[in-house]
């Protein structure tokens, strides 16, 4: 019997496929809360210990809170699933949700994030089981780790019923619990990676990222903002990086987790944004080399809408804001 050597994956278009990524710098407006990985239950933030480059701290470790790639990934496709359309929302009408997605290849979620049935398995309002598939996705979340070295803090919260006048003998209350956060003004330096896509799948990529940045966080409060300062001209611009292209020639804007400076690492993060090829490149919002492309600042804020439109155009209904039709 003949071999498969094919990747599976199904065109149902004639565009071009590109590697796109998102390089981003994020800040906290305000307290965030993360739980840790293992630790569900006990309102305590995830943070990670790295090697200090400079061998201070305890025993040369640092340790920093961290806005995991993993949870961010969730919250975007939670953007996507919760999408509205017309009606409704983007999950329900592709049948396709958290932990049970759908895994089909027309999927706009599932083709870009992935999906995963183990067995086949028999779904509500669909005829026939739905097939064991796995669907792998081709958008990476990398980055998250704190600029500053800031532990979490421990805060004491009350949940207090709306009773005005309660009997003398009802319970005590408020309710009071200890929760754990990160502290606002933290930087967030956060990649999205995507392999060979369609500008139509990254659209939703763009949509999920755009999304996702003012609900990230578990519980209240949530939300984080791409942070905005001088790049390279007298004006803030949001410290964001989108390439697009087919050979990794730009020099990729990561901070490395050792630096605990805010200086230092915006200082990292602006060089790389400005060398493509292994040179420097003069500033610009836009950088063309080759078949490079990449956008920075407002320019690339101004990439991501182009998408975000198609997404609205293309997925969504396209029902207008203030009119409702
Ligand atoms: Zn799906």
């Amino acid at each position: 019997m003949a071999i498969n050597v094919k990747s599976g994956l199904e065109n149902y278009s004639d565009e071009p496929r590109f590697h796109f990524d998102i390089y981003a710098i994020l800040e906290g407006g305000q307290e965030l809360f993360f739980g840790h990985e293992t630790q569900v239950n006990v309102n305590i933030v995830e943070t990670v210990t790295i090697a200090s480059s400079d061998g201070d701290g305890d025993n040369g470790e640092l340790e920093k809170c961290y806005l995991s790639p993993t949870k961010r990934r969730g919250v975007e496709r939670r953007a996507l699933i919760w999408a509205p359309t017309g009606n409704g929302l983007l999950g329900d009408s592709l049948n396709c949700g958290i932990p049970h997605t759908c895994s089909k290849v027309e999927c706009p979620i599932c083709r870009v994030f992935g999906g995963l049935i183990t067995s086949p398995i028999e779904v509500e309002g669909e005829t026939g089981k739905r097939p064991a598939t796995t669907l792998i996705g081709r958008l990476t979340h990398s980055g998250g780790v704190a600029i500053q070295e800031l532990g979490p803090e421990e805060k004491q919260r009350a949940m207090h019923p709306s009773m005005i006048r309660k009997a003398p003998e009802s319970k005590p209350t408020p309710t009071p619990f200890k929760r754990e956060y990160n502290q606002p003004g933290l930087l967030y330096p956060v990649y999205n990676h995507c392999l060979s896509m369609t500008e139509t799948e990254f659209s939703a990529v763009a949509y999920a990222f755009m999304g996702a940045l003012a609900r990230l966080g578990a519980g209240n409060p949530k939300g984080v903002k791409i942070h905005d300062d001088v790049i390279a001209k007298d004006v803030a611009e949001p410290w964001i990086v989108v390439d697009q292209y087919l050979t990794p020639i730009g020099k990729r804007p990561v901070v490395s987790p050792t630096i605990k400076d805010v200086k230092e690492a915006k200082k990292q993060f602006k060089e790389a944004a400005f060398s493509v090829a292994g040179s420097k490149k003069e500033y610009a919002s836009k950088l063309t080399h080759g078949n490079f492309h990449r956008y920075i600042g407002n320019a690339a804020i101004a990439k991501l809408s182009e998408y975000l439109i198609k997404f609205e155009e293309g997925v969504l209904n396209n029902v207008d804001a203030e009119t409702g039709d």
